[in-house]
């Protein structure tokens, strides 16, 4: 086995070996994981693993090629991502891959690798483009394609690549991956955990960038806002430090689980009212994901009034 496989990939890890032992591999493969499991860290990997030149435990980490490959300049190797603030993979950037394919690898008998991440981020002339390289790509060519489970592709794209799916950690996997990346606190960690379960990667940026701790005020907030000891206006400052949408994704999450449990109980006005609140955000969401420069203290002042009301008659 190898250490640059995360302990919860080693299924899919020996299953994809065991391919190109076999001599079984095919031109594409779909890689199905969340975000912030480790997915892109696998589909790295499996490049280092094909473009190794040892016989020993591939990637050995110190041939040429897998120097060339860990500088991040192998000629092999292309990446298809949104460029910058993008969110969509262009068709420009297809047509330098198809190119791509087409050049013979830099090493003799070597396979092309490209890595589409995030396949949903493939839009349809995109993707069509993409379609004949993904059949029956020149020479030897291996697409990897990352995407979200439950991702919705275009069905040829999907029935192009032959589909291997990504387990999320373990709690325990989680916990102690997380442990050894970072030195916050036991219970920072686990609140963490809690708002990206099985996806430790995922929990250790949201510790970087304050998350759990932030999140917490804002559910101390709430419950504050419920028994009118702060007002709108400084719930909505208090939770300013982060981008509004966080705060907006924050409350649409809270609001389905009140949602949940009121229709356990049968509280049909109640739930009522918090799906009126839900369908509130619709504008502002649009609002501020616009590309007009939103006030976003006015935005969350906004909606936390209409929490507030939405607390005062439903509970
Ligand atoms: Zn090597």
């Amino acid at each position: 086995m190898s250490t640059h496989i995360l302990p919860w990939h080693q299924n899919a890890w020996s299953q994809l070996t065991l391919m190109v032992q076999s001599n079984r591999l095919p031109h594409a493969l779909l890689l199905t994981g969340p975000s912030g499991s480790g997915r892109r860290q696998f589909a790295d990997a499996f490049c280092g693993y094909l473009i190794c030149h040892s016989d020993a435990d591939r990637p050995c980490g110190h041939c040429k090629q897998c120097l060339l490959y860990d500088s991040g300049n192998h000629p092999d190797v292309m990446v298809l991502a949104p460029e910058e603030t993008s969110k969509s993979i262009k068709i420009e950037q297809v047509r330098r891959a198809i190119q791509f394919v087409a050049q013979t690898a830099n090493q003799a008998d070597a396979t092309k690798l490209i890595i589409v991440q995030p396949a949903e981020g493939l839009g349809i002339a995109a993707a069509n483009s993409l379609l004949k390289s993904l059949e029956e790509p020149p020479g030897k060519t291996l697409f990897m394609l990352v995407a979200e489970p439950g991702a919705s592709l275009l069905p040829t794209i999907r029935s192009r690549c032959q589909p291997l799916v990504l387990d999320t950690a373990s709690d325990l996997q989680a916990m102690q991956w997380l442990t050894d990346h970072s030195s916050a606190a036991p219970e920072q960690l686990q609140a963490a955990l809690q708002l990206a379960p099985g996806r430790p990667l995922q929990a250790l940026y949201l510790l970087e960038q304050g998350i759990p701790a932030w999140r917490s005020v804002l559910e101390q907030n709430l419950l504050a806002l419920q028994h009118g000891k702060i007002s709108p206006i400084e719930i909505a400052k208090s939770v300013s430090t982060q981008p509004a949408m966080r705060a907006i994704h924050c409350l649409q999450e809270i609001n389905t689980h009140a949602c949940l449990a009121l229709s356990k109980e049968n509280n049909t006005e109640a739930v009522k009212v918090r799906l009126a609140f839900q369908q509130k955000l619709v504008p502002v969401i649009r609002q501020l994901s616009g590309t007009a420069n939103p006030n976003e203290l006015l935005a969350l002042e906004y909606v936390f009034a209409e929490y507030s009301a939405v607390l005062a008659r439903s509970g």
